[in-house]
C-alpha cells in the first residue's frame, strides 16, 4: 500500500513513520509512505501556501493552487483509491474505517493547518474526510500519522503473527481482556490462575469473558452493537 502525504510540516511525521512496525512494514516492502512538502508547489519569491480569509475574521486559509498543483502531479503518476482530508468535520475514524481502507492500493492524505483548506478544493478533489476525534489538533499531521499507523498494521503481513490483530480491542466490537506477563505474583497480586493452566480452551473463554465484561462496563455502546450483531 502506498501513501503519499501532502503537508506543510512533512518533518513532523518523519520519526512516527520511521520506527518499530511502520519501519518494519516499509522494509518488508509491504507499506510506501512519501511526504510531499506543500511548498515546492507554491510560486512566488515567498512560496506562500496559506492567504487571508474572505468575509474576515482570524486565521489564515491554504490557498488552492499549491494543493491542486501537488495533487495533479500525483494523479497524473497514478491512479489513486482515495483523497483523504484530515479534519474535525470528518468521518471519524473506527477500526471498520480502517479495515476498509487497509484494502487500498494508492491513497494521498492532505494535512490541513491554519484554519483549513479553501473549500473549492474539498469539492474538487477530495474523497474523503476524516477526524481522528471529536478535538482539534494544530494540523492535519499527527492525524496523519494515527490513519498510517492504524490502518499500515492492518496489511497482511505487516505484524509478526498474522492473527494478532484480529484480537485487538473493536475488531468484533469487544475491548480486548486484560494481559499479563512475567512475575506471576507481583506486589502480592497473583495472575489469573487460568493463564497459567496451558488449557488452551479455557483461557480462551476466559478471555472472551473478560472481554465482554470490559466492553459491558467501559462501552455501553460497542456492547449493544456486539449484542446485536451489527
Ligand atoms: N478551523 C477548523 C480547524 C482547523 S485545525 C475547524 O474548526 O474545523 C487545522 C488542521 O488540523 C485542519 O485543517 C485539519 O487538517 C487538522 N485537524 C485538526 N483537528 C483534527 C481532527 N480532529 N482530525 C483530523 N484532522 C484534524
Amino acid at each position: 500500500m502506498r501513501f503519499d502525504i501532502i503537508s506543510v510540516l512533512p518533518e513532523l511525521l518523519e520519526s512516527p513513520l520511521n520506527h518499530s512496525i511502520m519501519k518494519r512494514a516499509k522494509d518488508k516492502g509491504l507499506l510506501e509512505v512519501y511526504l510531499h512538502q506543500l511548498r515546492d508547489y507554491a510560486t512566488g519569491k515567498h512560496k506562500q501556501v496559506d492567504d487571508y480569509q474572505f468575509g474576515g475574521g482570524a486565521g489564515m486559509v491554504m490557498k488552492p493552487e499549491p494543493i491542486a498543483a501537488c495533487i495533479e502531479q500525483l494523479m497524473s503518476e497514478r491512479n489513486y483509491d482515495e483523497i483523504i482530508y484530515t479534519s474535525p468535520d470528518g468521518q471519524c475514524l473506527d477500526q471498520q474505517l480502517c479495515n476498509r481502507l487497509s484494502m487500498k492500493q494508492n491513497v494521498i492524505i492532505l494535512c490541513g493547518h491554519y484554519k483549513g483548506i479553501d473549500e473549492r478544493i474539498r469539492q474538487k478533489y477530495i474523497t474523503m474526510e476524516i477526524s481522528i476525534g471529536d478535538y482539534v489538533l494544530s494540523g492535519g499531521e499527527l492525524a496523519a500519522a494515527v490513519l498510517v499507523d492504524s490502518i499500515g498494521r492492518l496489511i497482511p503481513g505487516v505484524l509478526n503473527d498474522e492473527t494478532s490483530a484480529l484480537f485487538d480491542s473493536f475488531q468484533d466490537d469487544l475491548l480486548a481482556p486484560p494481559v499479563y506477563t512475567r512475575p506471576a505474583e507481583w506486589e502480592g497480586m497473583k495472575v489469573p490462575d487460568v493463564l497459567l493452566s496451558g488449557h488452551e480452551k479455557m483461557i480462551d473463554d476466559w478471555r472472551h469473558d473478560q472481554s465482554m465484561e470490559r466492553t459491558k462496563a467501559r462501552r455501553p455502546d460497542l456492547w449493544e452493537r456486539f449484542q446485536n450483531g451489527v
